[in-house]
């Protein structure tokens, strides 16, 4: 199944995705769809300006960016699945994460991070935010579950962070613990949810926006930052 795996990343790509992978959730059950055991996971980087900016603070300008990012994700991942329905296979788009997650668990029905983890997208970081080389954090993605027997990449098993704490130490809700990701560990142990969402939601309430948002940590990863040093922002 080659010549299908290699036809969808190339139309992602040619699209303008940045980073397309395949994973294999089957193994261990990871898959919200039982039935649709594999994964396509692309993602858009965020434009490095409007992320520069993050340093300073939020802006009505990243919420656009996001919202405008999603929107692309969304048309891709129906794109995707019209392909795989068009080869014979079923297909379930899961869209790029928003404002809509679950309130009580703080929680997306399905996190991209895993998809993107087993395709070897990247790593999950300390600040819980999925974590690539080429883009850093400042990248947000969407999944199409299938039942293709796509061809999986080889999936990212440790984290890539090491002694840095860059995320934490720039958190003004303490929500990073300090404490590496690995696969298998719950994002509660590492990561305080409801800290970040506080910080959010104040910050939406300051500025009057509809949704949280902050992402400081999005700007002060060094990984993001060699990404906005390539485009010449930082
Ligand atoms: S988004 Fe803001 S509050 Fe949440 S972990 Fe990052 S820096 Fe902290
Ligand atoms: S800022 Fe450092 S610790 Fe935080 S996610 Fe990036 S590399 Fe990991």
């Amino acid at each position: 199944m080659q010549d299908l795996t290699t036809e969808i990343s190339g139309m992602l790509l040619e699209q303008n995705a940045s980073l397309v992978g395949v994973a294999d959730l089957g193994d261990d059950n990871l898959s919200p769809v039982s039935t649709l055991p594999k994964a396509v996971i692309f993602g858009i980087a965020l434009n490095p300006e409007i992320v520069a900016s993050l340093r300073d603070s939020p802006s009505a300008a990243y919420v656009g960016e996001y919202t405008g990012v999603n929107g692309l994700l969304a048309s891709l991942g129906a794109r995707v699945a019209a392909a795989l329905e068009d080869a014979g296979y079923r297909s379930f788009c899961v869209a790029p994460t928003t404002g809509d997650f679950d309130k009580e668990t703080l929680s997306a029905v399905f996190p991209h991070k895993t998809a993107a983890t087993r395709a070897g997208l990247g790593w999950v970081g300390k600040c819980a935010l999925l974590v690539t080389r080429e883009y850093g954090s400042a990248i947000r993605f969407a999944t199409v579950l299938t039942d293709a027997p796509l061809i999986p990449g080889t999936p990212v098993t440790r984290s890539f962070c090491g002694e840095c704490t860059e995320c934490r130490t720039v958190c003004p809700a303490d929500a990073p613990s300090g404490r590496e990701w690995y696969p298998g560990l719950a994002r509660d142990d590492f990561w305080d949810a409801r800290a970040c969402y506080a910080e959010a939601q104040r910050v939406a309430d300051a500025m009057g926006f509809a949704h949280p948002v902050c992402g400081r940590c999005i700007a002060a990863c060094p990984w993001t930052q060699r990404y906005l040093q390539r485009a010449g922002k930082y």
